[in-house]
């Protein structure tokens, strides 16, 4: 198997998930504390995908409470319509090496984090599906792991976007990046 959970101790690796998030998504998406906190966290985990000693891809995921998940949704109403002591998996963020893309290891990771979260019984796994002009980049993954689309937000990082982050995506100097919501029902 050449995916593991990594630990905060785990400086190389840890740089080397941040600079295939630098590339993937904006400079400064995620920071390198960030990936520390989310593995110092039991509830989360940071799955990379090694080759010799080289990090190809990562996959963050979480274990949300009800609370947590609306912060994290701008308190979308289909949350609160949610029983209060749910637990939900967050499969939040996916990257691979530009140059091994569509090489299945984004699926693997993928499957890998979606069976942990399931071991420990969340009761729907969600996953934030990055959306901008009409693309979205995790779509066939999601397709065949049989996910439904729940809701979106659109222009999810309208507010930080224009101050911290440089999307590449902005059109008009504008981040046009929408954030599609999708779920599978566990138990
Ligand atoms: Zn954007």
């Amino acid at each position: 198997m050449n995916i593991t959970a990594i630990n905060a101790t785990d400086k190389a690796i840890i740089e080397q998930v941040v600079a295939i998030a630098d590339a993937h998504f904006a400079v400064g998406y995620l920071a390198p504390q960030q990936v520390i906190d989310y593995c110092n966290s039991p509830k989360n985990n940071v799955f990379v995908y090694q080759k010799n000693h080289q990090v190809l891809g990562f996959c963050l995921s979480a274990i949300l409470d009800k609370t947590h998940l609306l912060e994290y949704t701008k308190d979308h109403p289909r949350v609160f319509e949610c029983p209060a002591d749910d637990a939900f998996g967050v499969i939040k963020t996916i990257a691979i090496l530009p140059k091994v893309q569509k090489t299945g290891i984004g699926s693997a990771l993928f499957a890998h984090a979606e069976q942990k979260l399931i071991q420990k019984s969340v009761n729907r796994i969600i996953i934030p599906a990055w959306v901008y002009a009409d693309t979205m980049p995790i779509a066939n993954i999601m397709k065949n792991h049989h996910y439904q689309p729940w809701f979106y937000v659109k222009q999810f990082w309208l507010d930080i976007c224009n101050d911290e982050l440089n999307c590449p995506k902005k059109q008009n100097n504008t981040c046009i990046c929408d954030l599609h919501f999708h779920q599978k029902i566990c138990i």
